[in-house]
């Protein structure tokens, strides 16, 4: 591993898309190796730039979990001096206000969790199926698997379901890194899908209408040829106390990845529109030969490039497509840690090499 120079990790909100992912990349990355983050201009590509709830939240965990110290942790605030202090394994209990993602803040904590020398229990409340956000099962399914891949434990539990914008959901992750094991963190390169083992989708109405379920599965299982009787179509239970929300989920088992893909549903779609949306994105997925979909791919690069940088190893991915958030991300991580991330074409895919600069 080489070690950093406590240099400051001076960040430009602006660069790339300009959205608030540079924040949530940038707090992970000084809180793993203790440089002090100083972002300007955050959020600057956004119609409301700065600091929303949701960012303050992300803040707020890292402070708590590092005993850091913030300044300009405030609402619209366009300027963030970050200095972390050392990472702390533990129980936290975050509440995020309205209903802003827990699965972002839980994106913002585990880099520094997973590298910690104690496992941690992270109980989060707020929003689990939020628009632009990673949707619980999507973190459950697809990406927890790859993260144990590399040798940390991650175990997501769902106790309540929380759709934007009342929220109100709740979920405990639990973490041990791979110092609590004597394990290394191994870098693996995910290159193929591997053969399809199964593939469903499920639709979740709680405190709707049943009747949207239907028709959501029904136009997805006419579109994608899945069948009730084959168990491809689902409604899932819903438990006490959640909604009112909707969202209709695909899930595709291969023998190396497992891929989520999510719609919400919205007062202005059609139960069909809805279905139709899932479609078009699982159907670009499956058009791609990369083994990660889009946001799998922006979302596996930082825990990949913490355990290339922790094991001196190169590991690489291929993926559908790299959106220009995956090629911020990229920037941003460069920035923070002693890696190089090549991005290339390759056949129906791109491929992500992340290697020891
Ligand atoms: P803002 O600046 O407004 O806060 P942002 O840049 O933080 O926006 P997005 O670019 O929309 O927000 O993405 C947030 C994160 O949520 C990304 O990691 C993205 O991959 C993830 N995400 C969004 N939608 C989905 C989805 N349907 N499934 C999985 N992950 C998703």
């Amino acid at each position: 591993m080489t070690e950093l120079a406590v240099t400051p990790l001076t960040l430009d909100g602006a660069t790339g898309e300009g959205g608030g992912q540079i924040l949530r990349t940038g707090l992970a990355l000084s809180m793993v190796t203790g440089r002090p983050l100083h972002i300007t201009r955050i959020r600057a590509g956004r119609p409301k730039p700065g600091l929303m709830r949701q960012h303050l939240a992300c803040v707020q965990a890292a402070v708590a979990v590092c005993g850091g110290q913030a300044e300009g942790a405030e609402l619209n605030s366009q300027t963030l001096v970050f200095t972390p202090g050392v990472v702390r394994a533990g129980d936290y209990r975050f509440q995020i206000a309205t209903a802003g993602s827990c699965l972002l803040v839980l994106q913002t904590v585990l880099p520094a969790l997973m590298l910690a020398d104690a496992p941690s229990k992270v109980e989060l409340m707020g929003g689990t199926h939020n628009p632009m956000a990673p949707p619980f099962d999507f973190l459950e399914r697809a990406f927890a698997p790859l993260v144990r891949r590399l040798g940390v434990g991650l175990e997501l539990e769902l106790k309540r379901r929380g759709f934007f914008p009342a929220g109100g959901g709740e979920l405990v992750a639990r973490i041990t890194p791979t110092a609590s094991t004597q394990q290394p963190l191994v870098p693996v390169d995910v290159l193929t899908r591997g053969p399809l083992q199964s593939a469903w989708g499920e639709a979740l109405t709680p405190g709707i209408s049943r009747g949207v379920a239907v028709r959501e599965l029904q136009t997805l299982g006419q579109r994608m040829g899945w069948t009730q009787e084959s168990g491809q179509l689902r409604q899932p239970p819903t438990r006490q106390n959640e909604g009112p929300g909707n969202a209709l989920i695909a899930t595709l088992e291969h023998a190396h990845i497992t891929e989520v893909f999510c719609q919400l549903g919205e007062r202005s779609l059609s139960a069909e529109q809805v279905a139709k949306r899932l479609v078009d994105e699982v159907r670009a997925y499956q058009r791609s030969a990369g083994a990660l979909g889009l946001h799998l791919a922006d979302q596996w690069m930082l825990p990949l490039a913490l355990a290339v940088w922790r094991s001196g190893q190169a590991a690489s991915y291929t993926c559908s497509e790299v959106t220009q958030h995956t090629a911020t991300n990229a920037q941003t991580i460069a920035l923070g840690l002693p890696v190089r991330v090549q991005i290339t074409p390759a056949e129906r895919a791109m491929h992500v090499e992340i290697a020891p600069a």
